[in-house]
């Protein structure tokens, strides 16, 4: 089982990787609008590696056409972005226009995200008793605010997770309902709750747009000192942009896992920490071999050795 996801999650990252490139030096070369190219090209990544995820799981046709389906919706939001970023790029703009479109584009795609999972993947509301729950636990964890419960199907994402500014909404996998007992959930959901009253929606947006704000002048800096010019599309300059824009990523993701430790903490806190443990240990155990292009969380591992310790110190 290891060694296959292993090989899963390498053909999938490398097929990826491979195709990513593949897109960087077309627009380079010929300069597309890429607008077009992105959305082409999106739309084939998505079909390939939707082909190759149920050859891989040989999986039946119908759970390949779910897949799909699962990889559209993790993709759209990358759409977004390539429409985006060509029409802004026949506007007049600078610096600071820029980072303020980056803004707008952040907010809608935070809050076109609960809309278009409810959309594609069957919504629904809870049943009665995770209902019940989760209201519970927002009276326990003191939370006023108007965030909601909804219920999702999907084959790749076996998770809980949160999204939305404008109408936050906590989104379980309907398949966790089976999967967890009700002291399971009610602790992912304690972890959910946790990242909605940590602000952590706009703590990602605002270390989003302090990447950008970072990042481009930064790379304009560096190349320019050396004597380049950002418009050859040098190899030179390919390979600056793509370890920049790599360092900066890992920092973005040291943030993101911060949150999630702090999110385990406050819900092993509000619920039995042993509760939690068995809910992480059965969902990672659940999307293992499902392909995760970014690890925003940290390790099992490191998730169980925290909240043990946060335990033992707040337990003596
Ligand atoms: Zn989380």
């Amino acid at each position: 089982m290891e060694n296959s996801s292993l090989l899963y999650n390498l053909v999938i990252y490398s097929l990826a990787a491979i195709l990513m490139a593949l897109f960087v030096l077309i627009e380079i070369r010929y300069k597309f609008n890429p607008a077009v190219t992105g959305l082409i090209f999106f739309i084939a990544v998505t079909l390939l590696l939707s082909l190759v995820d149920s050859a891989l799981r040989k999986r039946s046709r119908s759970e390949a056409l779910k897949s799909f389906k699962d990889f559209t919706f993790s993709y759209f939001e990358f759409y977004l972005i390539f429409i985006f970023a060509a029409v802004s790029s026949y506007l007049p703009h600078n610096f600071f226009t820029d980072l303020s479109a980056m803004f707008v584009l952040l907010f809608v795609i935070v809050n076109l995200f609960p809309l278009m999972l409810d959309a594609s993947s069957g919504g629904k509301d809870p049943p009665q008793y995770l209902r019940r729950i989760f209201e519970d636990m927002k009276a326990k964890m003191d939370i006023k605010g108007n965030v909601r419960l909804r219920i999702f199907e999907s084959s790749l994402m076996k998770t809980a997770l949160l999204g939305g500014l404008i109408r936050p909404t906590v989104f379980i996998n309907e398949d966790l309902l089976s999967m967890l007992s009700e002291d399971e959930l009610r602790s992912v959901i304690a972890h959910e709750l946790a990242h909605y009253k940590g602000g952590d929606l706009i703590r990602y947006m605002g270390y989003t747009l302090l990447i950008y704000a970072v990042l481009t002048p930064l790379f304009k800096f560096i190349v320019s000192s050396a004597g380049l010019s950002p418009q050859s599309g040098s190899v030179t300059v390919l390979l600056l942009f793509i370890i920049l824009f790599l360092g900066t990523l890992s920092a973005f993701l040291i943030l993101i896992r911060r949150k999630e430790v702090r999110a385990d903490l406050i819900a092993a806190t509000y619920t039995n920490p042993e509760d939690l443990i068995n809910a992480l240990i059965k969902l990672y155990k659940a999307s293992e071999g499902a392909p995760s292009f970014l690890p925003t969380h940290p390790s099992l591992e490191k998730r169980i050795e925290f909240i043990k310790r946060a335990n033992r110190d707040v337990g003596g």
